[in-house]
């Protein structure tokens, strides 16, 4: 009786430790299937006292190790001895026993997260594992060479000491080295991509500092490389230090070779310069001498010289005026092409000859603006004059032209000097029909008759005054040149001619 009672106080023992565990293992799950799966509990309860007054009567036979077993003994380490108190009956009956077994045992599930974890783990292990230790071919300089698959620029760089390139020095005007460094950075490019890096010169004061101080630019250590990458790594260049610069002058020279009727530009002019420098650092002042040579201007003139045709330039000056219209129909009713050199003042006020010229296929050129004397302009009178003369024919008749006749022919070697950006060419005249003097049509066509040649440039006038005495004298000139075998060209024509 006394083993029976002892062990019913080990059995109340057990259940109430199973009630304390239970109680806690009470989800909220259970607590909220606690409505509809009531009954279900109840059943359990039943079911499991049942089961456990069965087990009881077994444990007479001395059956060894059970689950109660292991509860008591959780009950025993939780009540010490004698000083627990007696559970009570009625708590006995509430008591929810623990609930079936699942389906899938626990021990698989946790299997199943365990394997999962340690493939998880060991995937993430290949692959540090792949890139960290896999070899990948990369070139720099042009040598090849194996190196880890996750190595950065930066590392490459540092691991061979920048491959002995050096950042660039800052030098002194005089060529000193003022420091070893301040220069241009080392320049890193891949696969011919320019890898922008810290430039060591304006970070003096960063955060960088630290970092340049290992002699590769924070940023490399971000660049990646791929496989079979072609990196090429160069010194910086050195930089001068930052100086005052004085310069001078050298103004070019005017070169006027050969004569002839036609002035042609074959090199504008343009000034160089010479420089001192004085540096801001090291105080030296060094004299560079001439460091933009000047570029003369180079004038090639001559007299083209037609070798398998015969022909003369009719040209007329001073126009266009109200003697355009005239010169204009004998022209065009004996098919003659001539050149006119336009006043732009003329251009500006007859602007329709100046069209009309254009297009009956005569060539139209400048003869100043004003008709000055140019010797006698100062350099910005004359390109005033120059270009204004140019702008008003372009306006009249939206010819661009550079070609210009000098009033009187006076046209030297500082006229090309002050304008040789605004023309390229001065033309003169070799057979002067001396209309100017008016001494009557039958003494200008004389005069046009006996001094032509092959070649020549002829001087007439459609402007400047009264000119019916070359309206009168030009279908003679025209028709008598014809009959010497002479055809009309244009000056432009005449100079391709040259030779031909
Ligand atoms: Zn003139």
């Amino acid at each position: 009786m006394s083993r029976k009672k002892g062990h019913r106080n080990s059995k109340s023992k057990g259940k109430a430790a199973a009630r304390i565990r239970l109680a806690n293992n009470v989800s909220a799950d259970d607590k909220d299937k606690r409505t509809s799966g009531q009954i279900a509990v109840n059943e359990s309860h039943e079911t499991a006292a049942d089961r456990h007054d069965r087990a009881d009567d077994k444990r007479d036979d001395s059956r060894p190790i059970h689950q109660d077993d292991s509860i008591q003994s959780v009950s025993a380490q939780d009540t010490p001895t004698q000083s627990s108190p007696e559970p009570d009956a009625s708590i006995e009956e509430l008591t929810i026993e623990p609930r079936k077994p699942r389906k899938l045992p626990r021990w698989t599930f946790h299997s199943i997260i365990a394997v999962l974890v340690v493939a998880l783990v060991a995937a993430g292990v290949g692959v540090w594992g792949y890139s960290h230790w896999r070899h990948i071919a990369v070139s720099v300089n042009g040598t090849e060479q194996q190196v880890r698959a996750d190595t950065t620029l930066g590392k490459l760089a540092k691991d061979n000491r920048d491959f002995g390139a050096k950042p660039g020095r800052l030098i002194s005007v005089s060529g000193k080295v003022l420091k070893s460094t301040g220069g241009e950075p080392v320049v890193y490019r891949v696969n011919g991509k320019k890898i922008a890096s810290v430039d060591a010169t304006k970070h003096k004061t960063s955060k960088e500092n630290s970092k340049e101080a290992t002699g590769v630019p924070a940023n490399l250590n971000s660049v990646k490389l791929p496989e079979n990458a072609r990196i090429s790594v160069k010194s910086g260049k050195d930089v001068v230090e930052k100086h005052d610069i004085q310069r001078t002058v050298v103004p070019f020279n005017v070169i006027i070779n050969g004569h002839g009727v036609i002035q042609k530009l074959r090199q504008a002019g343009k000034d160089g310069s010479s420089e001192v420098w004085t540096g801001k650092i090291s105080g030296e002042r060094v004299n560079k001498g001439v460091v933009t040579q000047p570029q003369d201007v180079i004038v090639d003139t001559f007299s083209p010289k037609p070798a398998s045709c015969k022909v003369v330039a009719l040209t007329f000056d001073d126009g266009p005026s109200q003697y355009s219209g005239p010169i204009l129909d004998i022209l065009k009713e004996k098919g003659a092409k001539a050149t006119f050199f336009d006043i732009g003042t003329g251009s500006a006020e007859y602007p329709q000859m100046e069209q009309r010229m254009v297009a009956e296929g005569h060539q139209v050129a400048s003869h100043s603006n004003t008709h000055p004397d140019m010797k006698k302009l100062n350099a910005e009178q004359l390109r005033t004059d120059i270009s204004q003369g140019l702008a008003n024919i372009k306006t009249a008749s939206g010819v661009t032209t550079k070609m210009l006749r000098a009033p009187y022919g006076n046209f030297g070697v500082d006229q090309w000097r002050y304008t040789s950006d605004l023309i390229d060419s001065n033309v003169i005249w070799t057979v002067d029909t001396q209309d100017w003097k008016k001494l009557g049509a039958p003494e200008i066509s004389d005069a046009a008759l006996s001094k032509a040649y092959n070649g020549a440039v002829i001087l007439m006038h459609d402007g400047g005054g009264d000119r019916s005495q070359d309206i009168a004298a030009l279908p003679g000139i025209i028709d008598g040149l014809r009959g010497q075998g002479y055809e009309f060209v244009t000056i432009d024509q005449l100079i391709a001619m040259n030779g031909k």
